[in-house]
Order: structure tokens, then C-alpha cells, then sequence
């Protein structure tokens, strides 16, 4: 069967040219990069050049650059090690309603532990407001985190201006970027940033590796205890063959930044052009234009259920996904659209395509002829539906 991926904001394959690269670190440079003999030495030498790779992408010193198992570790280690970190300067920390689960529970398990959190709304197109943030600005507030750009609906929010007001506040501002790294430009000057979190499965690296951005002489207090690796930021072996795989992945990213925008907009307008012109009762979710990732699609259709859309796609090989894949699974509306006011039931029927630099035009040919007949028949069961058609008759 034909099979067409369209989830590359729930992970993506890692590019063959990285995964060259890692085999080497497995079984031929494989020393630990702690060690003195020239096996560590080489696996060092390797570990130190992806950090330069990473830092690049972001505007960044390597030194600034700790790796971690991922987006959710870096996400607990910039949030709880701020808290820890700044437990005697204030306890009040803000973030946005439509964060990542790995900041929200994390924020939410600070709270039950004595700390107040503000959660900030958005808009009807999934932004928040920066004049919200300097509302719930207090004098005991130690940490501000807001994520660049939405795993869900692609809304990418004024980070810059909100780095702007923490740092005139001396507020720490922590940035979650998984979903931008590789796709708009980040550079953690400009925006102010003292910690941001990537992620390396999100751009074309193995799964399992990411890192947190520290700006120079922010602290925060490790997580994880033990041998001191990550300057005592975060203890144990390091993943090197992962490491050195993301660190490529963020080279070939920056190399590629602006071709795959250019391939990613043009597929992304086609396939939401097509589902307007071929479905009615269709909702966009998001911002149009530059306020949104290049790679995301994000409609409401109405009269449908999410998970049947997915499940008749997924039959015909097209992967897509309903709100974010932490919560597919489960059948609770997603909690972003429900934050931009979408009522539960238009969250229910909400699909996520989020493309890739492999997906074609012809890619998106085929979802735009298989979508609307799925839709219909989807429809002709829905009890609803046969409602609202009636209704209109009628009138
Ligand atoms: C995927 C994702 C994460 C989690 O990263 P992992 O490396 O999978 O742990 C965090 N934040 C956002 C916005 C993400 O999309």
C-alpha cells in the first residue's frame, strides 16, 4: 500500500547522511568521551563539534549548549532548575495556555509544590499577547516560559518583545523551540533568551537527544546527579552517537533553512487552498501567512470526528495526526484548541498535517482526492450533519 507521511511535528526520519555519521560513533569511535585515551579523546573531539553545530543554529556559544535525552528533559531542567535555582528570589513563574504537556506539567507539578503559577491566554489564532505577560508580571516572579512557535496549530508567538519585557523585569525567560529549530530563524540575542529547549528527532536526528540552551551565567540546578558530565548540568555518559547525529541534523537544518520553507509553504497553501475549495464547513486553526510554521496544516471539520478522520485515512496510508500525538490515544479535545475558544465540539473534528522535506505535491494530490470522499461518507453517518442539511432545506 501506498503510504504518505504527513506528522513531522510528531517526529521525522533521521536523514541518511546523519545516520552515516552516528554508525561510526557506534562501532568504530565508540570511547567514552570522559576518558583520557585517544578513543575518548576522538568521541570528545566529536561530542565538542556538535556542540558548535547546535549552538550555531541558535546563535549561541557551545558552551552554553547542555545536551539532554530530549525536549521534555531540557523543557524539566530549564523550568525546575530555575525554581530550584531562584527559590529565594520569588515563587511566582508564568507560561501560555497552549505549551507543550513537557512545560505545562511541569509548571502545573511546581505549583502543587507551593509554587503560583499564571497561565497566560491566547487569541482565536492561537497567540498571546505581550501586554498580557506584563500584566501578570509581580515583583516575586522569577521565570517566564513561552514557546516559539506550537506543535499544534503552528502559531509562532513574539518571542522577542517577550524577551524584551523579561529582561527589562530580570525575569529568567525560558523559550521552548522544539518545533521552530530548523524552520524560522532563531537567534537567542536577538530574542533574549537565557534558556531555550531543542529537540533533535523534530529535525531529520535520532530520537532520545536534545538540549537546553543556558545563557552564559544563568543558573540552574541539575536534575540528574552523578559523574558531572554537561559541566554538572546533567550527569551521565553522554548519548554520543545521538549527540553527534543532532549535531549534524542542526547543520544541514541551517544549510537548508530557506529551500525547505520555500517547499514546505508552497505544499502547506496547496493542501489548505484544496481542503477549503473541496469540504464545506471547514475551519483553519491557526494564523495564516508568517505568523504560522511553514510545515503546518490544521483544519476543523465539522460534522466529523477527529479520530474517524484518522482512522479512514490511516487505511488509505496517509498518516496524519488529531491535536498533539502525546494526546492521541486519548479522546479528550486538544487543550491549544480549546484555548483558542474552539467550542468541543469543532476541537473533536480537527486534523493536523504537518509536512516534510520528502513529501511531494503529488503527495498532497492524493490527500485532496481521498479527504473529501472520506468527509462525505463520514458525514452521511453523522446524525448531526443530517440535522444541519436538513434544517437548511427547509429554509
Ligand atoms: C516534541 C516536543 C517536545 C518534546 O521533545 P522530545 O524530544 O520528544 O522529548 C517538547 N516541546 C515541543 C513543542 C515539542 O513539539
Amino acid at each position: 500500500m501506498r503510504r504518505v507521511y504527513l506528522d513531522h511535528s510528531a517526529t521525522t526520519p533521521v536523514d541518511v547522511e546523519v545516520a552515516t555519521l552516528m554508525m561510526t560513533y557506534y562501532t568504530e569511535k565508540y570511547g567514552n568521551p570522559s576518558s583520557v585515551h585517544s578513543f575518548g579523546r576522538e568521541a570528545k573531539q566529536a561530542l565538542e563539534e556538535a556542540r558548535k553545530q547546535v549552538a550555531e543554529l541558535i546563535g549561541a556559544t557551545p558552551s552554553e549548549v547542555t545536551f539532554t535525552s530530549g525536549g521534555t528533559e531540557a523543557d524539566n531542567l530549564a523550568i525546575i532548575g530555575t525554581a530550584e535555582a531562584l527559590r529565594k528570589k520569588g515563587k511566582h513563574i508564568i507560561t501560555s495556555s497552549i505549551e507543550h504537556h513537557a512545560v505545562l506539567e511541569t509548571c502545573e507539578y511546581l505549583e502543587k509544590n507551593g509554587l503560583d503559577l499564571t497561565v497566560i491566554p491566547v487569541d482565536e489564532e492561537g497567540i498571546l499577547s505581550v501586554e498580557d505577560v506584563r500584566k501578570a508580571i509581580r515583583p516575586d516572579t522569577i521565570l517566564i516560559s513561552v514557546m516559539h512557535a506550537n506543535n499544534e496549530v503552528g502559531s509562532i508567538q513574539p518571542i522577542a518583545e517577550i524577551g524584551k519585557l523579561a529582561k527589562e523585569h530580570g525575569i529568567t525567560f525560558h523559550v521552548d523551540a522544539v518545533q521552530s529549530l530548523g524552520k524560522i530563524p532563531i537567534d537567542v540575542n536577538e530574542m533574549n533568551v537565557d534558556l531555550l529547549t531543542v529537540s533533535s528527532h523534530k529535525i531529520y536526528g535520532p530520537k532520545g537527544v536534545g538540549a537546553l540552551y543556558v545563557r552564559k551565567g544563568v543558573r540552574v540546578v541539575p536534575l540528574v546527579h552523578g559523574g558531572g558530565q554537561e559541566k554538572k548540568r546533567r550527569s551521565g555518559t553522554e548519548n554520543t552517537p545521538g549527540i553527534i547525529g543532532f549535531g549534524k541534523a542542526c547543520q544541514l537544518a541551517g544549510q537548508r533553512m530557506a529551500e525547505d520553507a520555500e517547499h514546505h509553504t508552497k505544499l502547506r497553501d496547496k493542501l489548505i487552498n484544496g481542503i477549503l475549495q473541496s469540504i464545506d464547513h471547514v475551519k483553519v486553526n491557526g494564523p495564516m501567512g508568517d505568523k504560522r510554521l511553514p510545515n503546518n496544516v490544521n483544519v476543523s471539520i465539522r460534522f466529523v470526528e477527529g479520530e474517524s478522520l484518522l482512522l479512514s485515512l490511516d487505511m488509505l496510508g496517509i498518516s496524519a495526526s488529531s491535536g498533539s500525538a502525546c494526546t492521541s490515544g486519548s479522546l479528550d479535545p486538544s487543550h491549544v484548541l480549546l484555548a483558542m475558544g474552539l467550542v468541543h465540539e469543532i476541537a473533536h473534528g480537527s486534523l493536523r498535517f504537518t509536512l516534510g522535506r520528502q513529501n511531494t505535491e503529488e503527495e498532497i494530490d492524493y490527500v485532496l482526492e481521498q479527504l473529501p470522499k472520506i468527509v462525505e461518507r463520514l458525514r452521511m453517518m453523522s446524525p448531526l450533519y443530517d440535522q444541519v442539511m436538513h434544517i437548511k432545506e427547509a429554509q
